[in-house]
């Protein structure tokens, strides 16, 4: 029989679809999540306890019990010895199953119960005139209700039959690589034989797994490659000056660059000097000196006679990247316009037309900077700060503004390895890998929230020495109005404990402006004490702050912490950061905690972060805007994706249809999602 979508029932589609099968191929990729084997008969006597066996008996007795509930119980001979069956909830025709008479196969684990051996709710089937055994594990499919295994087994099997499974790779390839054919590979996954054994199919190393992993992560490696070329291939203004703009601002800074700063912005100036969209993500851990680049670099775009841009994720970064920026660009004679989503609507068309008209030179805002009412008059340079803030949708929509602007991603988020090789191959990708001299270590503590007030001493004394402390309430997922409360009442309990400073309380039900008028007064050393929930995650620079107490430490992610954390040992000064915990601590809190305890580093950290959580969960899907992988672990299939990488480029260069066939087969119905 002929599987057709476009015949099956509707309701089968609405599960298909939510089980993400669009079409048969997608069912010959829908691979089992275990197996059930029935290829081999235990008698009662000898099956073991505790692990699913298949055995056969007759009923000998069925009763319905309603002691101490209602229950079916049965009792199932075969010779060797007898069984009890018991269901607890149970339908008419298990009822029939069940009868006196009757010969069954039963399929579940066998436990000592009250009136001997038993198996509980088995898969019961009848032994009729077929009583062949399995050739093949049977297998076990993820589904959604409704969809019941049997359904789904016989329509893959369906699929199976008709897709083509024959090899995107040629023979010699697979030989090199020592991999096996696809459709063999597919055909074991799903019908394995029981010589094989289950642990290398469960902990999927088996040859057949490893095959699948490839190609999906050749599909990935080859889609890359190609939207970086396609990159390539569009035209971007041609950005190459003499750098007497960035000179007069180096010139004017109380530092020097580091070498890492140098060096980025070299690779910066080249690919801006090229006639394509540069799209380059500049990692620095936090407190590396990213701005600095930042501003050089759009200098440059200035310079060329073209406008820049830059966004942050949040009205309290973008404000102070706007301030430093005027500071640092008005001496040049340059115009710089703010747009954020809380100016006055005058003010706001005001900074349109300076944007349009092309008066302002540099825009730095929020997202709001890219809101279909803005038009740049000539956009060189967009930079996107803490990029790994913004939705896939925000970036998409910047890259839509005039024309294919270079494009410069900054993010204090360090991306392993892995996943820079992955999911972020067709970006190129700078490192600032030094801090700039003069940074004292930060000193992390962990501290259990019974020496609460040691740590309110703490924070006196650091503030007696003319220094300033942040104080960070915890984060309450369930209740944006339980952490406000919190956070007042923290800040009440702080300010009656020290009144000889004066304690702030930022959070994220203030106004924008409130919220720019109380980082302001920090920055300038009128409050000392600083209580926020994690509004000050990103980016703040004060200085003089070198203090950080976090408040369930426990409850917070470890890029988030690290993040937090750096928002002190900005400067000389010697910093602590200060991590209250509340026990009992889980699991992954407590290696969290350690985590940020051991290391200051943040590749690191980031690199821990991704084996606790797993590249979903890291990435965030919806974020990433990239298809995650379904069977390739990238922690532990390095070699494949290794490999996988190497045969892209060359099936690129050498047997670009060979590679269009691979893609098609992995990536049909998936192109929307690749071309962000
Ligand atoms: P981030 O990379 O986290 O965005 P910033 O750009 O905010 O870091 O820089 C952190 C601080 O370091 C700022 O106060 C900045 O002026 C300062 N800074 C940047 N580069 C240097 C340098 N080469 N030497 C000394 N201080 C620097
Ligand atoms: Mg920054």
């Amino acid at each position: 029989m002929k599987l057709d979508f476009a015949t099956l029932p509707k309701a089968t589609l609405a599960r298909f679809a939510k089980l993400g099968l669009q079409r048969p191929f997608d069912l010959v990729l829908h691979l089992p999540l275990r197996y059930e084997d029935e290829t081999h008969l235990f008698t009662i006597a000898d099956a073991p306890l505790g692990s699913p066996v298949l055995v056969e008996g007759e009923v000998v007795h069925a009763e319905v019990t309603f002691r101490p509930r209602r229950q079916l119980v049965a009792r199932i001979e075969d010779g060797s010895g007898e069984l009890f069956v018991r269901l607890i909830n149970f339908y008419p025709n298990q009822q029939q199953q069940l009868a006196l008479g009757r010969r069954v196969r039963l399929l579940g684990e066998i436990r000592r119960g009250y009136f001997g051996d038993e198996m509980v709710h088995p898969k019961v089937r009848n032994v009729g005139d077929n009583s062949a055994l399995a050739e093949s594990l049977t297998p076990v499919y993820s589904t959604v209700s409704g969809l019941n295994q049997p359904a789904l087994r016989k329509l893959i099997g369906q699929a199976l039959q008709q897709c083509d499974l024959s090899d995107t790779l040629p023979a010699p390839l697979l030989r090199d690589l020592a991999l096996m054919p696809f459709g063999a590979a597919v055909q074991l996954l799903h019908h394995p034989t029981p010589d094989i054994a289950q642990q290398q199919l469960s902990e999927r190393i088996h040859p057949a797994w490893l095959r699948l992993k490839f190609d999906e992560l050749l599909a990935q490696q080859l889609s890359m490659r190609l939207a970086y070329r396609r990159r390539r291939e569009q035209t971007a203004p041609v950005l190459r000056v003499a750098g007497e703009m960035a000179g007069r601002l180096t010139d004017s800074l109380p530092f020097g660059l580091t070498g890492a700063q140098q060096r980025v912005l070299a690779e910066i100036r080249h690919d801006m000097a090229s006639p394509h969209p540069m799209q380059r993500l500049l990692q620095g851990d936090v407190g590396a000196g990213k701005t600095i680049v930042a501003a050089l670099a759009a200098l440059d775009a200035i310079e060329a006679g073209y406008q820049a841009a830059l966004m942050a994720p949040t009205e309290i970064l973008a404000e102070q990247h706007y301030k430093k920026l005027s500071t640092w660009l008005a001496p040049l004679g340059i115009e710089v316009a703010w747009l954020a989503g809380s100016l006055r609507p005058k003010a706001k068309l005001a900074a349109i037309a300076q944007v349009e008209s092309g008066a302002a030179r540099l825009a730095v805002g929020t997202h709001a900077l890219f809101q279909e009412s803005v038009a740049f008059a000539q956009l060189g340079l967009a930079i996107v700060d803490e990029q790994h803030r913004f939705g896939v949708h925000q970036r998409l929509a910047l890259r839509g503004k005039g024309g294919s602007p270079h494009q410069l991603m900054m993010s204090a988020t360090p991306i392993p390895r892995t996943l820079a090789m992955s999911f972020y191959a067709d970006l190129d990708v700078s490192v600032i890998d030094e801090l700039p001299p003069g940074r004292s270590p930060i000193k992390t503590r962990l501290v259990s929230e019974a020496r609460r007030d040691e740590m309110v001493e703490f924070v006196r004394k650091v503030a007696s020495e003319g220094h300033q402390a942040y104080w960070v309430c915890p984060l309450i997922e369930e209740s944006e109005t339980l952490q406000l409360q919190t956070a007042i009442d923290t800040h009440a309990a702080l300010s009656e404990a020290l009144p000889e400073f004066q304690v702030g309380l930022v959070h994220g039900r203030l106004k924008p402006a409130e919220k720019a008028e109380i980082m302001a007064a920090f920055s300038r050393n009128d409050l000392q004490v600083l209580v926020a929930t994690t509004v000050i995650e990103v980016g703040v620079d004060v200085a003089n702050a070198s203090l950080m107490v976090i408040e369930h430490a426990e409850r917070m992610g470890l890029a988030q912490l690290h993040q937090l954390r750096g928002r002190v040992g900005r400067g000389a000064l010697e910093s602590s950061c200060v991590l209250l915990y509340n026990g009992p601590l889980g699991e992954d809190a407590k290696q969290r905690l350690k985590v940020i305890y051991e290391s200051t580093d943040g590749f690191v950290i980031a690199r821990e972060d991704l084996r606790i959580r797993g590249p979903g969960e890291f990435l965030g899907s919806r974020q990433s805007g990239v298809p995650m992988l379904r069977f390739a672990d990238l922690e532990r299939d390095t070699a494949l994706l290794e490999q996988a990488r190497e045969v892209a480029v060359q099936l690129l260069e050498h047997s670009p249809h060979v590679a269009e066939a691979h893609m098609a087969r992995w990536l049909a119905g998936r192109e929307e999602l690749l071309k962000a």
